[in-house]
């Protein structure tokens, strides 16, 4: 596999990751926590595809569950054990984003249409073992980046994937509806109620 044939694109990558950056958002937090919370998830939805040491233009070695579990342990550590710091950046909602965030880079580069897939289970198994093609997403072409071929790889990146974060962007407005009530309230009034949940929300809606 010539490394310089799978180039692929940082945006679908960016886009799921931010996706799942705006559902994992903490709330009541100034600007600069959520910006922090959605610029790192977009950039750990990268991580597999930087450089460092470890080469480019595989699916090997940096698409490792194995490789990749590794070098997201040491935050895993400091935020599991450090409490001030995990509520810092809004709880654990936030740290499981990033770890989806991180791990969406894998099941991603499993669907370019190229059919390679992803030796997730490297190096115990150096064999694709993740490989769900899907027929629209291709790789980028070698050579120029503005080839109508690349442009074209580029907008259906830009349509899927902008398509989920709107559908993330919906679902957090939903999520955030003044008429809804808190999670927390709807569940200590359903354990409460004899009648059962159905009552229970219309009751704290009339707010008796
Ligand atoms: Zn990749």
């Amino acid at each position: 596999m010539p490394p310089s044939a799978n180039i692929m694109t940082t945006v679908g990558h960016s886009l799921a990751g931010l996706s799942i950056g705006v559902l994992c958002l903490p709330r009541g937090r100034a600007w600069p926590v959520p910006a922090a919370v959605l610029a790192a998830c977009v950039l750990l939805a990268n991580v597999p595809d930087y450089g460092f040491f470890w080469g480019q233009g595989t699916y090997d070695i940096r698409h490792s569950v194995f490789v990749n579990t590794g070098l997201m342990l040491p935050a895993l550590l400091l935020f599991g054990l450090w409490r001030r710091g995990r509520q810092s950046i809004g709880g654990w909602p936030v740290v499981i984003g990033g770890i989806a965030a991180w791990w969406s880079h894998l099941l991603l580069d499993s669907t370019y249409n190229h059919g390679q897939g992803v030796a997730i289970l490297w190096p115990i198994n150096d064999a694709t073992s993740l490989c769900l093609p899907i027929p629209w997403f291709q790789t980028l072409q070698q050579g120029s980046k503005f080839t109508a071929a690349n442009l074209r790889t580029f907008a259906v990146e830009l349509v899927c994937y902008g398509g989920l974060l709107a559908f993330c962007v919906l679902i957090r407005r939903w999520r955030r509806q003044p008429g809804r009530p808190p999670r927390s309230a709807l569940n200590h009034s359903c354990k409460k109620s004899p009648r059962g949940p159905d009552q229970a929300r219309l009751r704290l809606r009339s707010g008796n």
